[in-house]
């Protein structure tokens, strides 16, 4: 079976073509697709003839709706996907004054080994698909009735150990008759793989670059995210400088803040020089308590966030969306995986 949703409009054309189908009627399928038939006998303009043709060749496996909860407080959605094999992704729904926001995750489960992360626990099944990324927006929105105006790529997985998919996604959702959304709507996060970062450079996209620093220091990055052994904090704050200059658009740096890990007035200071030079901006994100980890939320993070300032970085306090419905990233998904 062909996974046609994960196709380009053009691979679509391409693939219509040779089973004899004119060019407009991949640009049907292809709305159809993306607003979210889940039979291929909905495209009622279709000839029939295709339609029995697309059944019997072409993929059309929508999520289904595993566990869904709703924040009292806020609105705040999260949802657990089950995929069409079985496994289960999350995403999460938040509604802002500048609009609706999706997080999705990109692979079942990590396996970057950040020691804070819930997502990483049982390490890496599989990547997603394109279309299992682009669906998890779509079928928010329809599940929801909520308008989506911006997507985060802050779920579970890392994103530039999916680069292939990921880029296939953006142009999926970006497309004006896929999901139509500006690549400035746009967030990718990343634990910092820079040769990756490097080549998305290279792509020029005006989506915002997120980077998951955690600390300034490699003797503290090292212990808490794996993936920086082999680089180190220097060389990856290179490849961002580069990246800025490819781009023009300004990094944002997460900083998660760990209680007597990454708190201290002398990180602040470093993470300040470290930063000089290029446009950033530093998102500290109270800890989220993952069960299995040793690691406590920081008392600290005003007077941290004051001392960044000090030192002319900007730098603000992510707003907690949903604390009733606990269960921070990957945390349903095992929850789920604890019980099946
Ligand atoms: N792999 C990507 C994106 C997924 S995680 C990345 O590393 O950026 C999205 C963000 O949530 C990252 O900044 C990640 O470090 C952070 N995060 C993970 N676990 C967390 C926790 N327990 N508390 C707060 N932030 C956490």
């Amino acid at each position: 079976m062909v996974d046609i949703k994960s196709m380009t409009p053009e691979e679509l054309t391409a693939w219509l073509k040779e089973l004899g189908e004119p060019a407009f009627r991949a640009r049907q399928v292809f709305q159809w697709l993306y607003r979210g038939v889940t039979s291929f006998a909905e495209m009622t303009d279709l000839p029939k003839a295709l339609r029995q043709k697309l059944e019997e060749t072409a993929l059309l496996t929508p999520p289904q709706v595993a566990r869904k909860q709703v924040s009292r407080e806020d609105g705040t959605i999260k949802y657990l996907w089950r995929l069409a094999d079985g496994n289960c992704v999350e995403s999460v729904l938040m509604r802002y004054q500048h609009g609706n926001t999706v997080c999705i995750s990109c692979q079942v489960g990590c396996r970057m080994g950040c020691a804070f992360c819930a997502s990483t626990l049982a390490g890496k099944v599989r990547d997603l698909t394109p279309a299992e990324m682009a669906d998890q927006v779509l079928f928010t929105r329809i599940d929801s009735g909520a308008p989506v105006s911006n997507i985060v790529l802050m779920g579970i997985g890392e994103p530039l150990d999916n680069f292939d998919t990921v880029l296939r996604f953006l142009t999926l959702v970006n497309h004006p008759d896929g999901l139509n959304i500006g690549m400035r709507h746009i967030s990718l996060s990343t634990c910092g793989l820079t040769e990756k970062i490097d080549k998305l450079a290279g792509y020029g996209l005006q989506l915002t670059l997120s980077v998951s620093l955690h600390a300034p220091d490699d003797e503290t990055r090292n212990r808490i995210m794996p993936v920086n052994r082999s680089v180190g904090v220097e060389k990856l704050l290179e490849s961002c400088r580069r990246y800025f200059e490819m781009t023009g658009r300004r990094i944002s740096y997460e900083y998660a803040m760990i209680d007597g890990v990454n708190d201290a007035p002398w990180q602040a200071d470093l993470l300040a020089r470290r930063l000089q030079g290029a446009p950033a901006h530093v998102n500290l994100i109270p800890l989220n308590e993952v069960e299995e980890s040793p690691f406590r939320p920081s008392r600290r993070v005003a007077a941290f966030q004051r001392r960044l300032e000090e030192h002319g970085i900007t730098a603000t306090v992510r707003r907690k969306l949903g604390s009733d419905i606990d269960a921070s990233c990957g945390q349903l998904r095992r929850k789920a995986m604890g019980e099946a």
